[in-house]
């Protein structure tokens, strides 16, 4: 009798917690929209860390570690082949500018990189394709998803944010950031 394998268990499996505690109250638009022409200070309110012309880097605010990071087109798209060339050039130099920016700011043993796309791969906000850069540490296996309620404190976040946005003020093509810690 044929039986169903076993699913391995990943040992990162950002799809679960993402779709789980993205905002479900969409009335109030695209959480990812709007960004390419905020002020400074709300910039600071809404944790984005750095802006160029076609991309920006934002805090996940239900990261899996300290200085979880997403990098957005400004280009609302549900798919990486909508964009064109130009904005795909951008996602991706700055994807790898984050990179190196989050191995200087958090010294991680490792990071993973990577997109879902399309809710039932796990997207949360599956109409605004994004990727994520998340810094890795041995022993930081999967303590964010057995605790799908949890809520990450903002402080937590603005104190990420006062510590990360400096290291990406000379990103290239950088056109704003946010306001300075009042
Ligand atoms: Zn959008």
């Amino acid at each position: 009798m044929l039986r169903p394998l076993p699913m391995a268990n990943p040992l990162w499996a950002p799809w679960r917690i993402e779709y789980i505690l993205s905002p479900k109250d969409r009335s109030r638009g695209c959480v990812f929209c709007g960004v390419a022409e905020a002020s400074a200070d709300e910039l600071r309110a809404r944790h984005v860390v750095c802006v160029t012309e076609s991309a920006f880097v934002v805090l996940n605010r239900y990261p899996f570690a300290s200085g979880h990071l997403l990098v957005v087109p400004h280009a609302h798209v549900d798919a990486v082949e909508a964009l064109d060339d130009t904005a795909y050039d951008a996602l991706f130099r700055l994807l790898r500018e984050s990179v190196v920016r989050v191995k200087r700011a958090f010294k991680p043993e490792g990071l993973n990189v990577g997109l879902n796309l399309g809710a039932v791969a796990g997207a949360g906000i599956a109409e605004h394709a994004h990727a994520h850069v998340v810094p890795r540490w041995s022993g930081d296996t999967n303590f964010m998803p057995v605790l799908a309620d949890v809520r990450v404190v903002p402080q937590a976040l603005d104190a990420t944010l006062d510590h990360l946005a400096p290291h990406f003020a000379d990103v290239p093509g950088r056109v704003r950031g946010p306001a300075a810690c009042p």
